[in-house]
This record gives structure tokens, C-alpha cells and sequence, in this order.
């Protein structure tokens, strides 16, 4: 029998500066991102201002290792 890997999805909604956080509510308190993290096997969910740069990607593969993320969704 297999042994079956625990699923943890890790959700990143980006901002894109005011394109789209100027039109939806990205934010852990009242947005996505709060939204996000109610829905099954979903183990990380954060927004950033822009996840196509350098720091952005940084955001993402850090949490990826401190998460032990083995599957991320990307909203941009
Ligand atoms: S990843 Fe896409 S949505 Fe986010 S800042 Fe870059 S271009 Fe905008």
C-alpha cells in the first residue's frame, strides 16, 4: 500500500499594486485571503503587492519551505 502525502495548498493572491486590489479585497481580515484559508487542504494563504518580482518570489519560496507547501495556487 501506498503511503499517501498529507495535500498542502498554499494560496497567493496578488495585489498587482492597485490593479487589482483596487477592485477586490485581497486582505486576510475581510478578503481572499481570509476566504482562502476556509477552504479544504488550504495550509497557507497570504497577498502581496506584486508576486512577479524578485521579493515577491522570495515571498513564495520561503513560505513554500516553512510551510512544507506541496501544491501553491497563484491568483494574479
Ligand atoms: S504577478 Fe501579475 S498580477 Fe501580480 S504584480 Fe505581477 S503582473 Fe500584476
Amino acid at each position: 500500500m501506498s503511503e499517501q502525502q498529507e495535500i498542502r495548498i498554499g494560496v497567493y493572491v496578488c495585489r498587482c499594486g492597485i490593479n487589482i486590489a483596487g477592485v477586490l479585497d485581497t486582505t486576510e481580515e475581510t478578503g481572499l485571503v481570509k476566504f482562502a484559508k476556509t477552504l479544504p487542504h488550504v495550509a497557507y494563504a497570504t497577498d502581496n503587492i506584486s508576486f512577479c518580482t524578485t521579493a515577491g518570489a522570495a515571498v513564495i519560496q520561503e513560505s513554500i519551505e516553512e510551510n512544507n507547501l506541496n501544491r501553491i495556487v497563484v491568483a494574479a
